[in-house]
């Protein structure tokens, strides 16, 4: 029987191994999407203070159960753990906070001048349902400032997430709300449970158990059930003490005095334990599904502190994480991203015959140390095919040696774009490609 598979069917019938179920490859083709948001990301908070920090992809399970908090769906659930030779409980981080908070007390980051601004970026991975959007190893790009309360630092996190995402061509709206201090929540867990409580068997099996263990949680239920019993609740900002009060008042302040346009969203609670005060999510423009989420933040005064961190002196924070997948998807929705998706380079060293190859090998070398951006096809015997793959870089000038200009000790060089040619004495070439782009504004 003849079956009529393509080549992609055919590979997939013999292939024994695929990638496990919501972990992706990352293609070359995507890359040039990856590389132009970390490259804008990182110069961007490099220039508002921010420096990198590393952080290990495995960290103790006991880190995340303390900071995120048993009772939330990120530890209870989602979490890959597992028990090393050596018997220890380890965890494939969920997110970044966490581990960030633990290096700044382990390596004494207390002591640096404050505010201490880290950004991190990496992968990430929670055992979630696989869909659109939502992976099981997916990558943050995450901010985190340690050491100030003062309002206006939230108010610059957030203005300054505005402007990542605007300077990537991605409109965004902002939603934000307070959850105020311990203790106002405390008045406020009671009063939601109150409400809640008439409603309880309306509730989805996973708010029936949140109610109990994780109240706030039920606000940010995705089920359209617990959405619509929660739109009629009491709202936190209306329980929030006189500084939480002030705090936020603050922030919406400075927010306003920037032009930052946000939207106050009372159902914004962050499930994590380690939160208060402000958090915020960012969503594309007129989307505000959760799924959609582009990122999320808020602050943590507490964390460092219920960590080990200096028990005498407070050391107030505030973070982001933004999902880099979700962010490149719709970059390569958009035609007018601008985002070059193809290798593209200004020099095409070609050669015929075994001697100029040689000689090929090394003037590549010389000229890509020398700061050309130069490329070849050293394999190929046919002229033609090399020109071909110098036209598909879409390059300025060919750089030709055959037998005639090894004799003569010459180059040919090929305008690509006019396709005239010139011969160029050997040690000349650098002088005339710099003089021959410049024309061009390139170098
Ligand atoms: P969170 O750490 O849950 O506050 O998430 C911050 C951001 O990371 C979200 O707004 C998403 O953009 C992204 N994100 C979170 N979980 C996932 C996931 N499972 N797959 C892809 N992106 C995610």
């Amino acid at each position: 029987m003849i079956m009529n598979l393509n080549l992609k069917e055919i590979t997939n019938r013999m292939q024994k191994f695929k990638s496990v179920k919501g972990f992706k490859d990352i293609l070359p083709e995507d890359q040039f999407y990856w590389d132009f948001v970390r490259n804008k990301f990182i110069s961007i908070v490099k220039s508002y203070g921010f420096e990198r920090i590393d952080l290990p992809i495995l960290e103790n399970s006991g880190l995340f159960v303390k900071s995120v908090g048993s009772g939330t769906d990120m530890v209870d659930k989602e979490m890959f753990s597992f028990e090393t030779l050596g018997k220890k409980k380890v965890s494939l981080r969920p997110e970044g906070t966490a581990g960030t908070v633990r290096s700044y007390i382990e390596h004494g980051m207390l002591n640096r001048r404050k505010p201490v601004k880290l950004f991190y970026l990496g992968p990430m991975f929670r055992y979630d349902r696989p869909q659109a959007g939502r992976y099981r190893q997916f990558h943050q790009f995450g901010l985190e400032i340690f050491g100030e309360s003062s309002p206006v630092i939230d108010a610059q996190l957030i203005f300054l997430c505005k402007q990542l995402f605007s300077e990537i061509g991605i409109e965004t709206d902002i939603h934000i709300n307070s959850i105020g201090c311990q203790d106002c929540r405390k008045e406020y867990i009671g009063q939601l449970k109150n409400y809640l409580k008439k409603n309880r068997k309306n509730l989805c099996p996973d708010c029936q158990s949140r109610y109990l263990k994780n109240t706030l949680r039920v606000l940010d239920c995705k089920e359209k059930g617990c959405q619509e019993i929660v739109s009629e609740a009491p709202q936190i900002i209306d329980y929030l003490c006189d500084d939480c009060n002030k705090h936020f008042v603050k922030v919406l302040e400075y927010l306003g005095d920037a032009e930052t346009a946000y939207q106050l969203n009372p159902l914004i609670v962050r499930g994590l334990d380690y939160y208060n005060r402000t958090v915020f999510e960012i969503f594309p423009k007129g989307n505000e599904k959760r799924q959609s989420a582009l990122g999320a933040g808020g602050r943590y005064d507490d964390l460092v502190r219920n960590l080990g961190g200096s028990q005498e002196e407070e050391t107030p924070a505030i973070g982001v994480a933004l999902g880099m997948k979700r962010i490149i998807n719709i970059l390569k929705k958009k035609e007018d991203s601008g985002i070059i998706t193809s290798r593209t380079s200004d020099i095409f060293v070609a050669q015929l015959g075994e001697r100029a190859r040689k000689k090929v090998f090394s003037l590549f070398e010389r000229l890509r140390r020398l700061g050309f951006d130069v490329a070849e096809d050293i394999s190929k015997t046919s002229l033609k095919q090399q020109l071909e793959e110098a036209n598909n870089l879409k390059v300025k000038f060919a750089l030709i040696i055959g037998q005639k200009e090894i004799l003569d000790k010459t180059i040919l060089i090929r305008d690509m774009e006019s396709g005239s040619q010139e011969i160029i004495p050997e040690d000349k070439v650098e002088k005339v490609l710099i003089k021959r782009l410049k024309s061009i504004k390139k170098v």
